[in-house]
C-alpha cells in the first residue's frame, strides 16, 4: 500500500496501522524522509513527473500498488475577498489535482491486478463549508466526485474507492490554530474533543480490508458527529 503525505500527521498514523496489520507499506514525502521503519519515497504531488519516479520506485521494491491512500492535503485559510488566485490554485492542485495524479497512475496497476483499494482523505469542511477556506473546502467536496466516478469507471474490476472525511485531528495542521479557536472548534463537536491521528487510520485500514469489499462510493466521516446530516 501507498500512502502520500505518510510521513507525519494522518498520514503517519494510516501508514503505521497497515504496518502493524502486517501490510507491505510505502509513504511519500516531499523530502523523501520518514521515520525510521517505514520506506519512503520522494514525491510532490503537483509534479505529475515526481508521482511517477515515487511509483517506479514502489513497484520495483514491492510491486504494484493495491492500495492507494491520497492523504497529502494543504490549506491556504483566507476569506473570499482576501484570497488571491494563487491561494486557491495552490490549494486545489495540492489537494484535488494532486489526488487525480496519484489515482491515475495507481490505476494502471489495480487495473492489470483486477484488485485495488483507493481512500481519499477529504474533510468534514468539504461537505460543510468553513468561513476562509473556499479553497480547502471545494477541494475537499471535489473527492467526492473523484471517488463516485472511479466508482462507475473501474467499479467493475474489483476496484473500490472511498472518501473518509475527518472532523478535527490533534495534528500539525489543527496545532496551529489558536487557543481560542480549537475551544470554540471543541463547543461544536458533540464528542467534545479533537480525534487521535489513529482513530481516522484505523478506518482507513478497515476500509481497505476483505470486510470492506463491497462498499465503494462512501463518505465517511471520523469526525466525533461534527457533520452529522451532510
Ligand atoms: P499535516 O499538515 O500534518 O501533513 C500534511 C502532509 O501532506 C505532509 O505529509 C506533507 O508532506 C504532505 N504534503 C503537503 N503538500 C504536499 C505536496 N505538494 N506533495 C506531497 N506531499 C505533500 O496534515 P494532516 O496530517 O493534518 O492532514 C492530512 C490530510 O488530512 C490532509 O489532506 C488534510 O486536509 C486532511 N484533514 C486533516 C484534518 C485535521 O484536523 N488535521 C481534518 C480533516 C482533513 P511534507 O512533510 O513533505 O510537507
Amino acid at each position: 500500500m501507498l500512502v502520500t503525505g505518510g510521513n507525519r500527521g494522518i498520514g503517519l498514523a494510516i501508514a503505521l496501522a497497515f504496518q502493524a496489520n502486517g501490510d507491505q507499506v510505502a509513504v511519500t514525502s516531499r523530502s523523501g524522509q520518514a521515520p525510521e521503519g517505514l520506506f519512503a519515497v520522494q514525491a510532490d504531488v503537483t509534479d505529475a513527473d515526481s508521482v511517477d519516479r515515487a511509483f517506479a520506485e514502489v513497484e520495483a521494491a514491492q510491486g504494484p500498488v493495491e492500495v492507494l491512500v491520497a492523504n497529502a492535503g494543504i490549506t491556504q485559510d483566507q476569506l473570499l475577498l482576501r484570497m488571491s488566485e494563487e491561494d486557491f490554485t495552490s490549494v486545489i492542485d495540492t489537494n484535488l489535482t494532486g489526488a487525480f495524479r496519484v489515482l491515475k497512475r495507481a490505476s494502471k496497476g489495480m487495473i492489470r491486478k483486477k484488485k485495488g483499494r483507493v481512500v481519499l482523505i477529504s474533510s468534514v469542511v468539504g461537505l460543510m463549508g468553513s468561513p476562509g477556506q473556499i479553497n480547502y473546502a471545494s477541494s475537499k467536496a471535489g473527492l467526492v466526485g473523484m471517488a463516485r466516478s472511479l466508482t462507475r469507471e473501474l467499479g467493475s474490476r474489483n476496484i473500490t474507492a472511498n472518501v473518509v472525511a475527518p472532523g478535527y485531528i490533534d495534528t500539525e495542521m489543527t496545532q496551529g490554530l489558536d487557543e481560542d479557536l480549537q475551544k470554540q472548534y471543541k463547543a461544536q463537536i458533540p464528542a467534545g474533543r479533537f480525534a487521535e491521528p489513529s482513530e481516522v487510520a484505523d478506518v482507513v485500514r478497515w476500509l481497505a480490508s476483505d470486510e470492506a469489499s463491497y462498499i465503494s462510493g462512501a463518505v465517511i466521516p471520523v469526525d466525533g458527529g461534527l457533520g452529522m446530516g451532510h
